[in-house]
C-alpha cells in the first residue's frame, strides 16, 4: 500500500514538474515575442528627405544619408588613414549622432593579423647592424605588399593610402581657360558608382569633388555600392559618409554593373546634370563649370572633361595632351586618341571643345532629362565595358552629340588589370553583340569578322534587343550609316572582299602575318606568328591597292629597305606608291608595285644570319624578296567568317 501511494506522489510531482515548465516556456516565448515588437517599433526613422521614387525594385537599395547639411566640415576633415577590410576601425564619434567626428585623432586604426605595420611592432635594437638588416626586411615585407596590394586591386594601393585626401592636381589647363567666365549655371548630381574599391582612392574622389566643385553647383554626390564585398566598405563607409554634407550612399542588394548602377544613380538623382564619374579619380581645379556651361547651352549635349591619367605603380599624375577624342574601332574597342591635326588650327582651338565621336565612361556629364529620354544605359549590358560605346552611337544617332571640354580636367587611374573577376569570360563579347545587332545594321558583319569570338557566340544565340529596337524606332535615330559619314568620317570602312581579306596565311611556315601589339597604333615591324583564329590578324587588300591592318585599318603594309612595316594609312587619294600591293591568284604570290619584289615570311635564324647580331631584328619578319616560287611566299586570305553570314 505504501509503495502504492508512494508512486501517486511521485507521478502527481512529475505532473505539476511538467506544468510548471510549460507554463515557464510560454512565459519566455511571450516575452520574446513582446520584445521584438518593441524593437521594431523603435527601428530608426529612414532619412527625411524627400527622394524621387524609382518606379521598379522599392526593395532595391538602402540609403544611408547625410545627417546634417548644416554641418560644413568635408574640407577640412581629417583625412582618415586608408583602412584594410582585416583591420578594424575605432570611430570616436557615437553612431547615429549628428556631430561632426573630432577633427585629426578621433579615428584610430587596430591592426588584426597579417597585416600588422611592422615599424610599430618591431622589438627596439641597439646594434647598427641589426638596425640596417630590419630596413632592409621592411623593405622587402613593404614591396610585398605591394605587389599584392597590385593583385588585389591592380594598382599600388599602399602607396594610394599614403597619399592626402585633399591632395592638389598640378596646373595642366591652358592659360586662357583661366580668364573664362561662366553665367549661372545648372545644378549636378555627381553619380559614383563602386565594386570593391580600394578606400583610399573612392574616398579621394568624394573629397576631390568636394573640394573641386563650387557648392552652389553641386547638388549632390551620390555614392552607390553595387555589392560590394570588401569589409571597409559596409558600416565604416556608411559612419564616414553620414559625415559628409552632400553625400548620399545607395546600397544595392543585388549586382547591377555599370550601366545598371548609373541608371540607378540616375533615378536618384535629383541635380538637373548627372555627372557619371568612376570610383578612382582625382578632380582639377575649375573642372566642374565649363561641363555644366556646355551642357547648358545645348541639353542635347553629353560631354567630357580632359581625363588625365593616375599612373597605376606611382599613382603620379600625367597631364594629358590636348587635343583628344574618343573613338572605337571595329572590334568596338574604344580608345583616347590624340588627333594631331588639331594642333595646327588657330590659337582659339586650345580653350574651344572638340566633337567626339564617343566618350569614355571615366567621366560624362549630360543633361538629366536628355538622358532618361534618350534611353539612359541598356540595361541588357552585362556587369562591365561597352556601355560607353552603346551610350555614344545612341547620343549622337538619336539627336544628341558628345564633345570633350579641354578646360575641364580630371585625372582617372588607369589600373593594371580590372580588379573584378567575372563570371561570364564571354561577356564584352555578348555586350558587344548587343551594340552590333541594335545599332550597326549591314556594318555588323565587318566587326563579326574582327571579332570571331563573338561571331560564335552569335551563331548560338541571338540577344533580346526588342526593347532597344523599339526605342530606336520611337526615336526615329538615324542609322549606322548616317553616323559613320556624317559623325565618325574617319574611321575606315574596310571592303571584306572575299579572298582578298581575312588573316594572311602563309604557305611555307603556316603562320600568319602578325603584328605585335606592344608597338602601338603608330606602327613598326611586322612578323609572323601562329594564326590566331580571333580575327585580330584580320587585313584587307582594298581597291586602291592598300593591304590595311587591324581593327581601326588605319595602318597599312609599307616597306623600309627590305623589311615589311606597319605605317598610319594616307589619308589622301590615290594612295602613296610605296603602300600598294598586288595579289596573284595563280602563285599566292603578293607582289610589291613599286619595287616589284615579293613578301617573304623569314624565320628568326635566316634574320640572325643575314643581320649578323642585331638585336632588334631577332624575331621572325617579312621581308621583300626577289620573286621564286618557294612556299615562304606564297600567301592566303583565310576568311574565317563566310561573306554571306554575320
Ligand atoms: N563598377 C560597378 N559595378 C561593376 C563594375 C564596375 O559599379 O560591376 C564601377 C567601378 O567601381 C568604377 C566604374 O564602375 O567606379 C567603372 O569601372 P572601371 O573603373 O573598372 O572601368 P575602367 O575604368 O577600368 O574602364
Ligand atoms: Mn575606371
Amino acid at each position: 500500500m505504501r509503495l502504492l501511494v508512494g508512486a501517486v506522489r511521485r507521478r502527481m510531482l512529475c505532473l505539476w514538474l511538467m506544468l510548471l515548465g510549460f507554463s515557464l516556456v510560454t512565459l519566455a516565448l511571450l516575452e520574446l515575442f513582446n520584445h521584438d515588437r518593441d524593437q521594431s517599433r523603435d527601428k530608426p526613422i529612414p532619412p527625411q528627405r524627400p527622394f524621387p521614387q524609382i518606379s521598379s525594385s522599392p526593395d532595391l537599395e538602402v540609403i544611408v544619408d547625410s545627417q546634417d547639411p548644416a554641418i560644413e566640415f568635408a574640407a577640412d576633415l581629417a583625412p582618415l588613414k586608408s583602412l584594410q577590410e582585416d583591420q578594424l576601425l575605432f570611430v570616436s564619434s557615437k553612431q547615429g549622432t549628428n556631430q561632426a567626428p573630432h577633427m585629426k585623432g578621433s579615428y584610430r586604426v587596430l591592426l588584426l593579423g597579417a597585416n600588422k605595420d611592422i615599424r610599430a611592432t618591431a622589438p627596439p635594437t641597439h646594434d647598427g647592424l641589426e638596425e640596417e638588416a630590419l630596413r632592409i626586411q621592411m623593405e622587402v615585407m613593404e614591396k610585398d605588399m605591394e605587389l599584392s596590394a597590385v593583385q588585389k586591386y591592380g594598382f599600388n594601393e599602399v602607396i594610394s593610402e599614403k597619399i592626402s585626401m585633399h591632395r592638389r592636381m598640378p596646373e595642366a589647363r591652358h592659360p586662357e581657360c583661366l580668364k573664362q567666365r561662366y553665367e549661372v549655371l545648372p545644378s549636378a548630381s555627381v553619380v559614383i558608382c563602386f565594386h570593391d574599391e580600394a578606400w583610399s582612392t573612392l574616398l579621394r574622389t568624394v573629397h576631390s569633388v568636394l573640394d573641386t566643385a563650387p557648392k552652389q553647383y553641386l547638388h549632390e554626390v551620390l555614392l552607390l555600392d553595387d555589392l560590394s564585398e570588401h569589409g571597409h566598405l559596409k558600416s565604416v563607409l556608411g559612419e564616414y559618409v553620414s559625415h559628409l554634407d552632400g553625400v548620399r550612399l545607395i546600397r544595392s542588394t543585388k549586382r547591377l554593373g555599370v550601366a545598371g548602377c548609373r541608371a540607378l544613380g540616375a533615378a536618384r538623382a535629383a541635380g538637373e546634370v548627372l555627372v557619371f564619374m568612376d570610383s578612382h579619380c582625382e578632380c582639377q581645379r575649375g573642372w566642374l563649370e565649363p561641363l555644366l556651361q556646355r551642357v547648358a547651352q545645348d541639353r542635347t549635349r553629353a560631354v567630357s572633361p580632359v581625363l588625365d591619367v593616375i599612373d597605376w605603380q606611382t599613382l603620379q599624375y600625367n597631364a594629358t595632351q590636348w587635343p583628344v577624342r574618343g573613338v572605337f574601332d571595329w572590334r568596338l574597342d574604344f580608345h583616347w586618341e590624340s588627333n594631331l591635326l588639331l594642333q595646327e588650327k588657330d590659337p582659339s582651338s586650345a580653350v574651344e571643345a572638340v566633337r567626339s565621336p564617343a566618350l569614355g565612361g571615366e567621366v560624362l556629364a549630360i543633361h538629366r532629362h536628355f538622358f532618361q529620354r534618350v534611353g539612359a544605359y541598356d540595361q541588357g549590358m552585362l556587369l562591365w565595358g561597352e556601355e560607353q560605346i552603346e551610350l555614344s552611337i545612341r547620343v549622337w544617332s538619336c539627336g544628341g552629340s558628345m564633345e570633350v571640354v579641354p578646360c575641364s580636367r580630371v585625372a582617372h587611374l588607369v589600373r593594371h588589370h580590372p580588379p573584378y573577376s567575372f563570371p561570364d569570360q564571354e561577356l564584352l563579347q555578348r555586350n558587344k553583340i548587343r551594340i552590333a545587332d541594335t545599332w550597326m545594321n549591314e556594318y555588323r558583319k565587318i566587326f563579326y569578322r574582327r571579332d570571331t569570338l563573338a561571331y560564335f557566340i552569335r551563331q548560338s544565340e541571338s540577344p533580346d534587343v526588342t526593347d532597344r529596337l523599339q526605342l530606336k524606332r520611337n526615336l526615329g535615330c538615324k542609322n549606322f550609316r548616317w553616323y559613320l559619314t556624317t559623325v565618325y568620317p574617319q574611321l575606315y570602312i574596310p571592303e571584306d572582299r572575299p579572298a582578298l581579306s581575312g588573316e594572311l596565311y602563309n604557305v611555307g611556315t603556316s603562320s600568319c602575318a602578325n603584328y605585335p601589339h606592344r608597338q602601338g597604333l603608330q606602327g613598326g615591324a611586322m612578323n609572323i606568328a601562329p594564326c590566331s583564329g580571333t580575327g585580330s590578324q584580320h587585313c584587307d587588300l582594298n581597291s586602291e591597292s592598300e593591304v590595311r591592318w587591324g581593327p581601326m585599318g588605319a595602318l597599312c603594309f609599307d616597306t623600309t629597305g627590305e623589311r615589311v612595316v606597319l605605317s598610319p594609312c594616307p589619308t589622301k587619294r590615290p594612295t602613296t606608291s610605296r603602300m600598294r600591293w598586288n595579289y596573284i591568284k595563280m602563285s599566292s604570290q603578293l607582289i610589291h608595285q613599286q619595287s616589284q619584289l615579293c613578301l617573304e615570311a623569314v624565320l628568326e635564324e635566316d634574320i640572325q644570319e643575314i643581320s649578323q647580331g642585331d638585336a632588334s631584328s631577332h624575331t621572325g619578319g617579312l621581308f621583300l624578296r626577289p620573286c621564286t616560287h618557294h612556299p615562304r611566299q606564297q600567301w592566303h586570305f583565310d576568311q574565317l567568317v563566310a561573306p554571306q553570314d554575320a
